[in-house]
């Protein structure tokens, strides 16, 4: 039997409630155009590196052409998508692979966003249309070794030396910060004791980075540890507005729902791949959706995807409005998460032995669910942020 990536990959059959007909045409177009690159130039090639642990850098350009980084950024020629149509990215991209997805998320939604939020006029002058045209690519570094969950207690330090600042500590698991051309660095200023927001630029003296290996999940995307030992990088260069953990904040918020959607592409791409294989798959005389409870578990598994467009869908739409808040996009994050890892897992059970083959394709996405269900904050620190809200205790600490 061989893997049925064509039979799939053109499928509406995920959009059982009609998604399609509450798009604008711009919000279609870009859906299409991101979903026909997936198909065409991601799917074909992407096991390989993802076996490999290697990073397409063929893909860079191409994915460049489309004009989708910065996605709902307007101005300093970013596209102003709406964050509906910045949603439906971020789903076609992780449909076709998860780890390209993480490596565009980095740049164009963590630290885009960051520029757009915290940067100062010449800041985003600087920068934004660079990135947008991908000539330039980011990274994003808040997580340390010792702080993960608990990242507002970074030890990582700014202090001011005259017109420079100098940075020191360590940062871990920072998406494309091996090759990035600028790394937004989040540390402790010296001075007052409160986290701010710099820019620290390739090759710039003291900053070292160490490629984490050996990763189940993610495996054609980077992330090292990365070494700040002395940098001195210009005070132009510290993020005007970021200047405490609140602003770290408002990037992790504007960018968390992007994370919900993502985990609607592995579900997406994970049920179709099981459902064109119990169709072809026989046993027992007759093919597998055939069988009752083979149909129960494809039922649960498009009822769940169903449920995550449905709140992706509002989300955008608070987003859009500036209505949305921190934990209605932590709910969307917990929810999806979960619920897209348990499709996924599913999807490979009803693929039997084959479900382990990187060549199914299932496998992949599985195994980078695990990954969506950790970054961004893990799944019980998205609960605990809604279960204050709710509750109004926080129970953090
Ligand atoms: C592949 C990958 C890519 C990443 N990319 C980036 C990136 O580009 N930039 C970046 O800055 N970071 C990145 N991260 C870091 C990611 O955001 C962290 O791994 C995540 O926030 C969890 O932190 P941790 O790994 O230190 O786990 P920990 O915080 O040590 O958590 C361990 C366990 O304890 C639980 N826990 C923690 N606190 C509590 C509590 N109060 N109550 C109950 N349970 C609790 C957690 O839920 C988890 O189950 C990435 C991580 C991975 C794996």
């Amino acid at each position: 039997m061989k893997p049925l990536l064509a039979d799939v990959s053109q499928s509406l059959g995920t959009d059982y409630y009609l998604i399609e007909e509450l798009l604008t045409d711009e919000e279609r177009e870009i859906r299409d155009k991101v979903r026909a690159f997936a198909d065409r130039e991601v799917i074909p090639i992407i096991n390989d590196y993802w076996d490999k642990a290697q990073f397409p850098f063929e893909l860079v350009p191409k994915v460049a052409e489309l004009n989708i980084a910065g996605t709902a950024i307007q101005g300093y020629g970013c596209p102003g998508m709406s964050q509906v149509a910045a949603g439906l990215v971020a789903i076609e991209m992780a449909r076709g692979d998860g780890s390209f997805n993480t490596f565009f998320g980095v740049h164009s939604g963590l630290v885009m966003s960051t520029l757009a939020i915290c940067g100062s006029e010449e800041q985003k002058e600087r920068w934004l249309p660079q990135m947008a045209r991908m000539e330039k690519i980011g990274a994003w570094g808040l997580t340390e070794a010792k702080h993960g969950s608990d990242s507002v207690r970074l030890e990582t330090s700014a202090r001011r030396e005259g017109d420079q600042y100098v940075l020191n500590g360590e940062k871990r698991w920072i998406g494309n910060a091996t090759f990035a051309d600028v790394i937004v660095i989040w540390a402790r200023d010296e001075d007052d004791g409160e986290v701010k927001g710099f820019l620290v630029e390739k090759g710039t003296e003291g900053y070292s980075t160490e490629l984490i290996t050996g990763k189940m999940g993610k495996r054609a995307v980077w992330q090292p540890d990365i070494k700040l030992e002395e940098v001195r990088i210009p005070v132009e260069n510290k993020l005007e507005h970021a200047n405490s953990f609140k602003d770290t904040n408002k990037v992790l918020t504007a960018t968390r729902g992007g994370v919900a959607w993502e985990a609607i592409g592995h579900a997406i791409a994970a049920y179709e791949a099981a459902l064109t294989y119990s169709r072809q798959r026989e046993q027992f005389g007759r093919p597998i959706a055939g069988f009752q409870l083979i149909q129960n578990k494809l039922a649960n598994m498009l009822a769940e995807i169903t449920l995550m467009q449905l709140m992706c869908y509002r989300l955008g739409q608070l987003q859009e409005q500036g209505k949305m808040t921190g934990p209605q996009a932590s709910l969307a994050k917990m929810n999806n998460a979960k619920k897209a890892k348990q499709v996924c897992s599913d999807a490979r059970d009803i693929m039997g032995g084959n479900g382990v083959l990187l060549e199914y394709h299932v496998a992949r996405h599985l195994s980078d669910m695990e990954i969506v269900y950790t970054y961004e904050g893990t799944d019980t620190i998205q609960s605990l942020i809604v279960g204050r809200d709710v509750t109004g205790v926080g129970a953090f600490v």
